[in-house]
């Protein structure tokens, strides 16, 4: 008999035409036996859906082909046992063991016991029993080195398959085959046999079906695509086309007569775009019915965070507003895994409950993550980052309290502690050392390592010995050992930790599913004996098994949820609403990278057809025809680092046929009505963004808000005014008492929001504990060497007396740097010092050049800390008070002085850097050594670049009047100019985001909190 073809595009009517011959069958004989096979358990949902009807579906038998194949193996009892995957995979190792014992690995001698290996050997092994391939046909067509060895591990594999009577989980569907073929009457005849949803096959389930034709009267199979010429062709259909090709080598089929019209069942943009996408010549889409434009939205966000949260605000929106029952929408996203922690977090704070698909695998719980976490620590050597994390995890008591993490965690930020036992221990050495410890100030006059931030040693012990015993309750024990011995530790590791207790109601059956998988490495075991294996190797076994292993999902989660999955998980389902995410490049398509085992002429000399994951122009056109009302394609435009994120060949392809209006860009930033937020927080920091404080105050909800904003000044200031432009009412006393510093005048003049955000509310950046020295600490270490270099300098001409002073203060300064100034030496730092030692002797050689006729009065000169007189600046009866360090200051024979301040980057600064305010710190070191120190007259003064060796053109005597017996009144006029400034935008308390120029500099410490930071100049 033949088998009827229904091929067309997709939502052409292909599973109502099936639906209608079930009906048709059933109601001329409710007892006809009908078997409908579809790819997988939500499709098979889907069409049991649709199949249930008043009458009932009494006699209707919809499986997957696993399924199906499954129950002939138990109908035929066959004594073939499935093994489940990891057993398989346990198999797989054997082979590649026997193998290699004989010594025939050559190509893979060095990699054959590595996880990833037996990892790649067991999804090709996969791939040739789903394409029914076995190894003696391999064996007469092998032909390299690396194919030879293949096929040997292969048919050692089948044979131990065979000698056990077992069958792999990808071996099930040929096996069925086979027993049909051989006695076809295990199974009772079917009046109808229905394949639905599929858009390519393997050639298992090709051979299948070939061997039900003799019991089957009827047999319907449908496929996406198109038989017009034409058609046939286009991109998105050319995958169909080949799936044909391979449907028409093994089964016998005709076309099926006046089944489906092509009447395309989809709002009119979107059956327009399924028609014409990827078309040589695409109709325009003014000549069609503009009606329904709204069903179709392309969402540019700024981040894949952003995107996330406007998909979801869609979702939001056209439930409450268009009436869409939840369950009818669905969102999908590729690469799943990246985008699935922010669907999580964001549907949450927008109470939008979604429910993650089909059962997905046991190793993705949250439980299983943070045991792998904590097992995964030691080997991967005790990183900071990581053990934070586990720390903080909410599955386990780690035996130390909330507070005492978080100064674990400030311990290994200011130690620099980048990971590893011995840091750890060094960094206690250290802090039970403190008075021992040189003690150095940066330029402000801050303290570099200030001990009195640290607990007390009696706090410190307790935070050692806590780390130490959470630490021994996760070491694994040395050497190799046998499986079940593995188990044993580690169910007493979740004892210690105490996981059981700590897991929530719902996540409970991922406990036991858990705790089943121990048990089920130690069977597995017991049927094919391991040999003794070290703490990894037990770790890519147990993953194995976990992996394997699926979560169960509470079904009543279902009813009331946005289904969410996989981009390759929308084939064949539909939706009233459906939302695709990452049209992004790389991301939708995807690079394909090649199969490390079945290379392309390997593939092609097996024949086995290009894998769907490889062909995603298919899954497109399935993708445009999911949603019955609503389709929403997103992209992000911004990469995590900032740059640009182009976008996709096929959003590029839609972008072109579609009408410009459907294209929505939105940014964090964007500034919309209160009403469209999604949720509280959300329309709290819309509130705050877009200054409408009185919008937000007249919703009674806010009150609580408002009413701490009250009590909080700055709070107070952001709500009124919003994050990036903000304004605070300061008391007068905060400008008396405050003391500032270069870097604060300098930030407030750049930019007052940097200001307000860096010097009022003292945010910065978190560092991460990092090897090397940053700008500051380097800074700090070279002012160091030339302060102690020049300290006892009579005569700075003297260049051999200074290089050797250099060579003291370098021998006695770098040993201790690490220390000092809290960073981790990596292995360069030996060739780091030759080299700083090089550009210092440099500078000091210039320097002395320029020393002629100067002597060095004080060095590293103080004013306002350390006891010394503050400078004071009276404006308005108001006094500012200002502290600072000067690096270096010499006096002339006529008794006048110059002062230097050190930079180690570059110093081409302009006198417009003064007049603007971006440069300002020397003139006001200047008037700190006139009028606070009152050490005499300035005569000059500029910005030494150490690094380079060079003063900066932008000198003081460029702004002085030569005449003037005080040369100190011209540039007074300039800087008390620019303090004036300063006080003023503290005195009106306004913090605008307005930098110089316009220009944000890439560094800007507030650029985490400031929408405004661009990393180019600013339109
Ligand atoms: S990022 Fe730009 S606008 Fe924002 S605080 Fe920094 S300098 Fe000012």
């Amino acid at each position: 008999m033949t088998i009827e073809l229904i091929m067309d595009l997709p939502a052409s009517g292909k599973t109502t035409v099936c639906l209608q011959k079930i009906r048709q069958i059933k109601s001329d004989d409710p007892l006809a036996s009908v078997q409908v096979l579809v790819p997988d358990s939500l499709q098979l949902q889907a069409f049991q859906k649709r199949l249930a009807s008043p009458s009932g579906s009494w006699g209707i038998r919809v499986n997957t082909f696993a399924q199906f194949a499954r129950s002939i193996l138990e109908k035929a009892l066959s004594g073939k046992i499935i093994i489940n995957p990891s057993l398989n995979r346990q198999i797989v190792c054997e082979a590649i063991r026997h193998i290699q014992a004989k010594g025939k690995l050559n190509y893979y001698c060095n990699v054959w016991n590595t996880a990833g290996f037996s990892k790649v050997v067991t999804k090709a092994f996969s791939d040739f029993e789903k394409n029914c391939i076995s190894a003696d046909q391999m064996k007469s067509i092998v032909q390299t080195q690396q194919e030879i060895e293949i096929n040997l591990i292969f048919e050692e594999y089948q044979i131990f398959l065979s000698d056990h009577g077992w069958v792999s989980p990808s071996g099930v569907i040929q096996a069925a085959a086979e027993i049909i073929k051989k006695k076809p009457d295990h199974l009772d005849p079917f009046r109808l046999l229905i394949i639905d949803g599929f858009d390519n096959f393997d050639q298992d389930q090709l051979w299948l079906i070939r061997n039900l034709e003799p019991i089957t009267d009827e047999i319907y199979l449908t496929l996406p695509g198109s038989l017009q010429a034409e058609e046939k062709e286009r991109l998105v259909n050319r995958r169909f086309s080949r799936s044909l090709e391979q449907i028409q080598k093994v089964l016998n089929i005709q076309i099926a007569e006046n089944t489906v019209k092509s009447a395309i069942h989809l709002p009119d943009i979107l059956r327009y775009i399924v028609e014409n996408i990827f078309k040589q010549q695409p109709v325009k889409w003014i000549e069609t019915n503009p009606s329904d434009e709204k069903s179709l939205i392309l969402l540019e966000a700024g981040t894949q965070e952003d995107e996330v949260r406007e998909v979801l605000r869609q979702m939001k929106s056209w439930i409450i507003r268009d009436a869409i029952p939840i369950a009818s929408c669905a969102i999908f996203a590729p690469q799943l895994e990246k985008y699935a922690p922010a669907l999580r977090r964001i549907s949450e704070e927008m109470q939008i409950p979604l429910n993650f698909g089909r059962k997905v695998s046991l190793i993705e719980s949250p439980v299983v993550i943070t045991l792998f976490s904590l097992l995964r620590l030691q080997p991967e050597g005790l990183k900071t980052n990581n053990l934070m994390n586990c720390l903080r995890f909410p599955y386990i008591s780690s035996g130390l309290t909330p507070e005492q993490v978080n100064w674990l965690d400030f311990i290994s930020r200011q130690l620099s502690i980048t990971g590893g036992s011995e840091q750890w221990e060094e960094a206690w050495n250290i802090l039970q050392k403190e008075d021992a410890t040189e003690k150095v100030d940066d330029e402000d006059g801050n303290q570099f390592l200030d001990y009195s931030c640290f607990p007390d040693s009696a706090e410190l012990l307790l935070l050692k010995n806590g780390l130490q015993a959470f630490l021994d309750n996760i070491t694994p024990p040395q050497g190799n050992q046998q499986i079940p011995v593995w188990i044993a530790w580690l169910k007493g590791v979740c004892e210690k930790i105490q996981l059981r207790s700590h897991i929530r109601q719902e996540e409970e059956s991922d406990y036991f599913a858990l705790t089943a998988c121990f048990e089920e490495l130690i069977i597995e075991d017991r049927m094919v004996p391991r040999q003794n294996i070290d703490y990894n190797d037990f770790l890519s076994a147990l993953t194995e098994t976990i992996t394997a292993s699926e979560r169960s999902n509470p079904t009543q989660q279902f009813a009331n949820s946005i289904f969410t999955g996989e981009i390759t998980w929308a084939r064949g389902i539909r939706f009233q609403a459906a939302a695709f995410l990452g049209f992004g490049e790389s991301i939708f398509p995807s690079a394909v990278a090649e199969d490390v085992i079945i290379k392309k002429e390997f593939q092609d000399l097996l024949q086995i057809p290009v894998s769907a994951d490889n062909d995603q122009s298919g899954l497109l056109i399935q993708i445009l025809s999911r949603a019955d009302e609503k389709l929403l394609i997103s992209r992000p435009c911004i990469t995590d680092a900032g740059d640009e994120w182009e976008e996709s060949l096929y959003w590029n392809a839609i972008r072109q046929i579609v009408p410009e209006n459907t294209v929505q860009r939105i940014r964090s930033s964007t500034k919309r009505p209160l009403s469209e937020a999604a949720s509280e927080d959300e329309k709290e920091y819309w509130a705050v963004l877009q200054r409408k404080r009185d919008e937000y105050a007249d919703d009674d909800n806010n009150q609580d808000m408002l009413e701490a904003s009250q009590r909080d000044p700055m709070l107070e200031g952001l709500l009124s005014s919003g994050a990036c432009d903000s304004c605070v009412n300061l008391p007068e006393q905060f400008r008396s008492q405050q003391i500032f510093s270069s870097s604060q005048l300098e930030n407030g003049l750049y930019c007052p929001f940097r200001y307000f955000i860096s010097n009022i509310l003292f945010l910065e950046p978190i560092k991460e504990p990092a090897f090397e020295l940053d700008t500051k600490q380097l800074g700090s270490l070279l002012h160091r060497i030339l302060q102690l270099t020049f300290e006892k300098a009579e005569n700075l001409t003297d260049k051999t007396f200074l290089l050797e002073q250099l060579e003291k203060a370098c021998n006695c300064t770098f040993p201790k740097a690490p220390i000092i100034y809290q960073f981790r030496p990596s292995g360069l730092w030996i060739f780091q010092q030759n080299q700083l030692k090089k550009q210092l002797m440099q500078t000091i050689e210039k320097l002395s050049e320029i020393s002629e006729g100067w002597l060095m009065v004080a060095a590293e000169s103080a004013f306002g800390i350390r006891g010394k007189p503050f400078l004071k600046i009276d404006i308005e009866g108001i006094s500012l008070n200002f502290r600072g360090i000067i690096d270096r200051i010499d006096r002339n024979r006529n008794g006048n002085l110059r002062i230097i301040d050190y930079k180690i980057g570059g110093t081409h600064f302009s006198a417009d850097d003064v007049f603007s305010g971006r440069r300002v710190q020397l003139f006001l070191y200047a008037l700190a050594a006139a009028d606070a120190l009152k050490i005499g007259r300035i005569e000059e003064g500029f910005y030494w670049a150490i690094l380079s060796a060079k003063a900066s053109s932008l000198k003081l005597s460029g702004f002085m009047d030569p005449q003037e017996m005080d040369r100190t009144a011209t540039f007074r006029a300039l800087i008390m100019e620019k303090i004036k400034q300063f006080y003023q935008i503290l005195e009106v308390g306004e913090f605008p985001a307005n930098p110089i120029d316009g220009k944000c500099p890439s560094y800007c410490s507030a650029a985490t909190w400031c929408a405004l930071f661009q990393r180019e100049d600013r339109p």
